[in-house]
């Protein structure tokens, strides 16, 4: 067998030799691809399918399905470097790589790459001021203005568990949020949503979760429903400390019923109901001051006091097994307490 076009023995491509076939159009990329951006989530369409991806990676995807190839390219995939997402058309110098028998041949070609703005539809019934839930995390007795520190890690998991849905639930965003008297208030665009955070929100802190659905009108002849879910955390929660008659103990858990214990002096755990009478809360776990620590021994550690700046010498939790330059302290009675 030999090349229809040179006589040449070497390895045959189908009639061609190498050389030859790499003297024809092995790749023919459109005149011009249009890719459709999200302009507020930056989401990206494919079909009629919204997807969080880059828009350079469907960029590359589209190229894929749009580009001709030669009847010897097995397989063709596109590297599209990154560009802005400004609209209107950008030429990027773009790689393709064309899969020949068990060889990757890497071309280069300008694209005419097209960027449209619009508005998906998540977002355009968020610009809409749309909501299907409002979730409302409270603490009883809670401070308005200390609401975003006392639930700074619920707040992060309602971004974090926002972020994981982005890219598959339909309305999965939050229109407002707001820290109100007792908490923070969630106006969210997925009623599910919603409710996975109120689930995780029991299963983790024991929190008590009460839905209540109320009309607000009609759609479609359909009556339309927002529901509010009010989520109640314990007052009393993970890395608090309490005394429990007169001793110092810091909460290990909370399921919303018992409390676990661990006493600062010996590392003795107990468990408690939540309502103990005998439970007085010394300080939040966002009050918990660090203090420089002067030295220490097996049984006993001195520290700076953090108000005064005075060194006492204090009691050294047995399970305190290693420290940095500070401990957490907490004030009681007038004495310092490491926890
Ligand atoms: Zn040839
Ligand atoms: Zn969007």
């Amino acid at each position: 067998m030999f090349c229809v076009e040179c006589g040449s023995e070497d390895e045959l491509y189908g009639h061609l030799c190498r050389n030859c076939l790499l003297s024809k159009n092995l790749v023919v990329p459109p005149e011009y691809l249009t890719v459709e951006v999200c302009s507020s989530c930056f989401k990206v369409m494919e079909g009629s399918v919204w997807k969080a991806m880059p828009h350079e990676d469907m960029a590359s995807t589209l190229l894929a399905t749009a580009t001709k190839t030669h009847s010897q390219v097995e397989k063709v995939r596109w590297t599209v470097p990154n560009f802005s997402a400004e609209k209107g058309e950008h030429r990027i110098l773009c790689t393709a790589h064309a899969l020949i028998g068990r060889e990757e041949l890497d071309l280069d070609f300008e694209v005419r790459m097209r960027i449209r703005l619009q508005r998906c539809p998540s977002c355009s019934r968020q610009a809409g001021d749309y909501y299907e839930a409002i979730l409302q995390l409270r603490i009883d007795g809670l401070d308005l203005k200390k609401a975003e520190v006392e639930l700074a890690i619920e707040i992060d998991i309602v971004f974090k568990t926002l972020d994981e849905h982005a890219g598959t639930a339909e309305n999965a965003f939050l229109t407002k949020y707001s820290p109100v008297k007792g908490g923070m208030d969630f106006y969210l665009g997925s009623l599910a949503l919603a409710r996975i955070l109120a689930n995780k929100f029991r299963s983790r802190f024991g929190a008590v979760i009460n839905e209540s659905p109320s009309l607000v009108g009609m759609k479609d002849g359909k009556d339309l429903y927002r529901s509010s879910i009010l989520v109640r955390f314990p007052s009393i929660r993970e890395g608090d400390v309490v005394a429990l008659d007169r001793t110092v103990h810091v909460v290990e858990s909370g399921d919303g019923k018992i409390l676990v214990l661990k006493n600062v002096r010996n590392g003795k755990i107990v468990r408690v109901p939540t309502g103990d009478v005998h439970l007085r809360i010394v300080a939040k776990f966002h009050e918990i001051k660090e203090a420089v620590v002067v030295t220490h021994d097996r049984s006993s550690i001195q520290i700076l006091d953090p108000d005064s700046m005075v060194a006492v010498t204090v009691s050294k939790p047995p399970y305190l097994k290693r420290f940095g330059e500070t401990v957490p302290v907490v004030r009681y009675d007038d004495a310092l307490y490491v926890v």
